[in-house]
């Protein structure tokens, strides 16, 4: 049994957290290779290590002085050093050269990578293993994406060599031979990627949440959590604003089957959420879970005998792409279809949309409403289980909301609604308490 675990900023953001990391990493042998994320927020309004990294970095391109800044980055690894009493232990030197390089070549990657690379380097002495840079071993393309190929080849030999090691997330070596990272909380996806590479049974990602809930605790209080959930659930959830992972994360790992299992570091006795490619478990209620978003736009186009013109749709699709806005739903009818897009994306060029729809088309009318929310249940189990919608429907209209749209995605995974942005969180209420039961 071999896991990857990967941890967040604020599992590592004092010597107290680092020493619960230590022991959840002692508990488990088979816990053999470790993705630290820099130092998070230790309070509410405390600074990440990493939004530090990147002021210096503007403050050193306006051509300031730097000192003072990088005095307090050092000064919260150094209170975690000591808070460990790693005395024999220092990161000075390495200070010396990020200050001076900083200084002389500010790059912007380089700079948010140092909030990992120290930490990797704290946590690789404190458990006593081997430090392997990231920027050795995880490489990206000329496009700035990462090249799993050459990743996979190299990551692969490199862990081959260690039976543990500490491998810093969020960053690998760009096509220019700089340091690169990727998009914000990208440890998540250096975890998958080292999972990937290390043949993983697991890849365990503790955080500061036991993993997944139903619904959003702000909505919905005290939702129950979730379990089991498949990639494909994951993603229609993510679509819709639920959010613990990074979207990349599920790739590498998706790929060979290994599951990531959700954990938090403060209750490590919570078995958190298992994130899996297929399960027969079956669930204690057909749903797995619900979110939704506000602010989208409905545009609702009507044309006689639309279903028989051939290329209708198409037309109508393309006066959206001219405008390079992105089509988000496509419930239609018999003569009429509504394209659903996103209110900020829409509003502001909806009459350059409404007349190349005509151009395009040729619509006996077009409306629009602005206002809708969408709200997505997600469940693999109701591709068998009957009612499902009829379920549903009954809840929000026993609720007295009026449902604007329906939409059944054919992988009958998920049905998603639209409702009045006032009546949303009534509506996921309603649509909670009818499918879960305590
Ligand atoms: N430290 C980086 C961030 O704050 C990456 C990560 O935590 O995953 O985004």
């Amino acid at each position: 049994m071999k896991k990857v675990v990967k941890f967040g900023g604020s599992s590592l953001a004092s010597a107290e957290q680092f020493k619960k990391v230590g022991a959840i990493i002692q508990a488990d042998e088979s816990r053999v290779y470790v993705i630290p994320s820099a130092p998070g927020k230790r309070f509410s309004d405390d600074t990440k290590v990493t939004d530090m990294l990147l002021h210096v970095y503007q403050t050193a391109c306006e051509g300031k002085d730097i000192d003072d800044e990088i005095k307090a980055i050092k000064a919260r690894y150094d209170e975690i050093i000591e808070g460990l009493g790693l005395s024999d232990f220092s990161l000075d030197s390495d200070f010396e050269v990020i200050a001076k390089t900083l200084r002389e070549e500010p790059e912007k990657d380089y700079a948010a990578s140092r909030g990992e690379y120290l930490n990797g380097k704290i946590m690789a002495a404190y458990l006593g293993i081997q430090f392997i840079d990231s920027a050795e071993v995880i490489f990206f393309n000329e496009e700035g994406k990462l090249n799993s190929y050459k990743t996979e080849k190299v990551l692969a030999a490199k862990l081959a060599e260690y039976d543990r090691a500490v491998i810093p997330g969020f960053y690998g070596l760009g096509k220019n031979g700089k340091v690169k990272t990727f998009s914000r909380g990208g440890s998540d996806v250096t975890g998958s990627i080292v999972a990937q590479a290390a043949r993983a049974d697991v890849y365990e990602n503790w955080t500061d949440v036991s993993g997944f809930l139903i619904s959003d605790p702000r909505i919905v209080p005290n939702p129950k959590p979730i379990k089991f959930i498949t990639y494909r659930e994951l993603r229609e959830l993510s679509y819709m604003g639920a959010s613990v992972l990074h979207e990349d994360a599920i790739f590498p790992v998706r790929q060979c089957g290994i599951p990531i299992n959700i954990r938090n570091t403060n209750i490590p006795s919570d078995e958190g959420t298992w994130i899996v490619e297929t399960t027969a478990r079956k669930q204690e209620q057909v749903i797995t879970g619900i979110a939704g978003k506000k602010d989208f736009c409905t545009v609702f186009i009507s044309k006689a005998m639309m279903n028989s013109e051939i290329g209708f749709c198409r037309k109508v699709l393309q006066a959206f792409e001219e405008n390079q806005i992105s089509v988000e739903h496509m419930p239609s009818g018999i003569d009429t279809m509504t394209v659903v897009v996103h209110e900020d994306e829409f509003m502001h060029k909806e009459q350059k949309v409404i007349s190349a729809i005509h151009r395009l088309a040729a619509p006996d009318a077009i409306e629009i409403e602005s206002g809708l929310a969408l709200v997505a249940v997600v469940g693999r189990g109701m591709k068998s289980a009957s009612g499902t919608a009829g379920k549903l429907c009954n809840a929000l209209a026993n609720a007295g909301i009026n449902i604007k749209m329906i939409d059944q995605g054919s992988s009958e995974l998920n049905i998603i609604v639209g409702v009045r942005n006032e009546d949303f969180e009534t509506a996921t209420k309603a649509i909670y308490n009818t499918f879960v039961t305590e």
